[in-house]
């Protein structure tokens, strides 16, 4: 899709979200928060586990309204776009989530997977299947088309999502913990799988992490959220080597004593 460079892909102004949980309270999972995903450009947002980082993703990708704040999508509200720019866009911003076991059908095929995901695509299917498995490294490709989902690996399966969000030629990848399902063994080939597809197709990313090594590694700008909001955002070089907020300092320091227990740290 045709953009100049100034225009964010996606963007999220002051959007907030608050549930309630089971007792009936409020829970304040996502405070009002400004983020934005540029062409090219791989923002991710670091976090530990329930500082809303999933609903943020959720709220990126339509799956749920915000409470306040609105969602532009090539610098025009989602909230008030046409049918036919809706589904446009849709195509245009694309998941792939934690855990593939349970965001792949398994009735389908991965024929039948790739063929759905692919619904506006009008040359053939299984051309078009093919290459997609292709493009995730699963070969020998044809090989995969009549298999199902359960007959995969964790990192296989996770490979599959990458290939079903390519299938709509996606602008930007929305990917909460992408890594999560995959081995401990194979989460740097799916990785690289992810900045292969961004400097090979300029897909931007969305990152969804809990590991700050892996933002490190991967992204150019840094969102660092707790309790539901930003507190420090940056180039990823500047926040990873000068971090300026106290959780930001700790996230890091976590990870710097894992990484080198020859500092006894
Ligand atoms: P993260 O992805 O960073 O772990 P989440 O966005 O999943 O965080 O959750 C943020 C907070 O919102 C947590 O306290 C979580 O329990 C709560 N939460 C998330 N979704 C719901 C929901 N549908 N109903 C009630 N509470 C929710
Ligand atoms: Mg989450």
């Amino acid at each position: 899709m045709q953009t100049d460079q100034a225009t964010p892909i996606l963007s999220m102004e002051g959007v907030s979200k608050t549930f309630t949980n089971l007792a009936g309270h409020p829970v304040h999972a996502l405070k009002p928060t400004t983020i934005s995903v540029r062409p090219g450009e791989i923002v991710a947002v670091v976090g530990e586990s329930g500082s809303g980082k999933s609903t943020l993703a959720r709220v990126a990708l339509g799956l749920i309204e915000p409470d306040q704040g609105r969602v532009m999508v090539y610098g025009k509200d989602r909230a008030t776009l046409s049918a036919e720019d809706r589904k446009k866009y849709r195509a245009a911003i694309q998941p792939v989530f934690q855990d593939p076991g349970t965001s792949l059908n398994p009735r389908r095929s991965i024929k039948g997977l790739l063929a759905q995901a692919s619904w506006g695509y009008k040359g053939d299917k299984r051309e078009h299947a093919l290459d997609m498995l292709r493009r995730v490294g699963l070969r020998p490709e044809a090989e995969y088309l009549d298999r199902y989902p359960h007959q995969l690996s964790g990192g296989q399966r996770q490979r599959l999502a990458i290939a079903r969000a390519l299938a709509m030629e996606p602008s930007v990848i929305i990917a909460d913990e992408p890594l999560s399902g995959a081995d401990v063994s194979i989460r740097g080939q799916i990785l690289n799988l992810l900045l292969d597809i961004a400097q090979a197709r300029g897909v931007s990313y969305l990152m969804i992490t809990h590991d700050i090594s892996i933002a490190r590694y991967f992204a150019d700008r840094v969102a660092v959220m707790k309790d539901g909001a930003v507190v420090e955002e940056g180039e990823a070089e500047s926040v990873i080597e000068n971090p300026q907020h106290p959780y930001t300092q700790k996230l890091i320091g976590s990870v710097m004593r894992i990484k080198t227990p020859e500092t006894g740290a």
